[in-house]
């Protein structure tokens, strides 16, 4: 955690803001006044809240943090995706990544410093977790690419470093704000929470009332090959990942995503595609595959074109909906799974 013992102010819900304001004794409509500063006109420092008094802004700056990340670095990639590299208050670096398409301006957010899932073809859990993001450094991610892009964010994917269902109080508290009318104001089916699998998480969502999509990292569809490929099937088995899924499904009437990596003659086997679809048969579900975009620690290649048409094939027969995601950002480490996070001491 951050030795800052002040909350980062882009954490704060509207209605804390309103009791703060009203136990310092001032007017309650101040806190309204100051979410319109910061998530309608996306100032960046106290000084630029112009209608607010200069004491009540000087308390504020004794409570509240303004900045939660501090931009280091803007990568451009030859596709059109740019990642940018910031570093949080206690010196730890965290990345994340916009992808521009036509009518879209993306960004993946991360939601740790680091994962302790340890996926074998994953660069971002390699050495760990090492916190969890706060809510205000979550919401600082959004705003940041915002500003990036100079225009309005459409969509948001927590596919960055992290694994959001470890750190679920502070990834459901930005989503709140984020999606809050009078703060970021962006709509919950914009939103993307990707799992590795974590069942509490999945179970917890389903409660929350909220219309975010739900992806789930499958990347096997059989328990041998899964929890070779991702411990956290050592934890919540696939069946047992399968049976909340469809239980999340039937009461939310959500459709989840399942993502596959395609990792060539390892996972991607006309037999592990008939399992694959044997699966998810009868499950109201859409697929995407993801050929895998290959790291210096795992000697895993990405699958043929001929295995990616197979997959789409075999799963379309069966009347799911496939899309294939050709990742982008190679060439600067910024597709899937590339990620990964640094301390500044040791990011040379
Ligand atoms: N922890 C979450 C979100 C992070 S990763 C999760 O596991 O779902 C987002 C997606 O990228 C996941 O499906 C993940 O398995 C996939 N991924 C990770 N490493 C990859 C790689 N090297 N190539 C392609 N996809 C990868």
């Amino acid at each position: 955690m951050p030795e800052e013992s002040r909350q980062f102010i882009h954490g704060v819900f509207l209605a804390e803001l309103q009791d703060w304001i009203g136990q310092a004794g001032e007017k309650k409509f101040r806190a309204k006044q100051i979410w319109h500063w910061l998530y309608h006109r996306q100032v960046e420092a106290w000084e630029e809240m112009r209608n607010i008094p200069k004491t009540l802004r000087d308390r504020l700056a004794e409570s509240f943090v303004f900045q939660a990340l501090e931009k280091l670095e803007v990568q451009d990639s030859n596709t059109g995706t740019r990642k940018i590299l910031s570093r949080l208050s206690d010196g730890e670096l965290i990345e994340e990544v916009l992808i521009p398409a036509p009518n879209r301006r993306t960004v993946c957010i991360s939601s740790q410093v680091g994962c302790m899932y340890g996926c074998a073809f994953c660069a971002s859990g390699q050495l760990g977790v090492k916190r969890n993001l706060l809510a205000g450094e979550i919401v600082g991610e959004v705003l940041a690419a915002q500003k990036e892009y100079g225009d309005r964010l459409t969509n948001i994917v927590f596919m960055g470093i992290g694994e959001p269902f470890d750190n679920y109080d502070e990834v459901m508290r930005a989503i709140r704000i984020i999606n809050d009318p009078d703060g970021f104001c962006l709509g919950a089916r914009r939103i993307t929470l990707s799992t590795c699998g974590v069942v509490p998480g999945i179970q917890r969502l389903e409660n929350e009332g909220l219309q975010v999509e739900l992806s789930v990292s499958l990347h096997a569809p059989v328990d041998d090959l899964r929890d070779k490929l991702m411990p956290v099937n050592g934890s919540w088995s696939l069946e047992e990942l399968m049976d909340v899924c469809r239980h999340y499904t039937a009461v939310t009437k959500r459709i989840i995503t399942f993502e596959y990596t395609m990792i060539r003659d390892v996972n991607d086997t006309e037999e592990l595609g008939r399992q694959l679809v044997g699966l998810l048969r009868r499950f109201p579900c859409r697929v995407n595959l993801i050929p895998l975009s290959e790291i210096d620690e795992y000697e895993g290649k990405t699958s043929r074109p001929e295995r990616v048409d197979l997959f789409q094939r075999l799963l379309e027969d069966e009347g799911i909906n496939v899309t294939v995601r050709r990742s982008k950002g190679t060439d600067v480490n910024a597709a899937c799974g590339q990620l990964r996070s640094r301390s500044i001491k040791n990011s040379e």
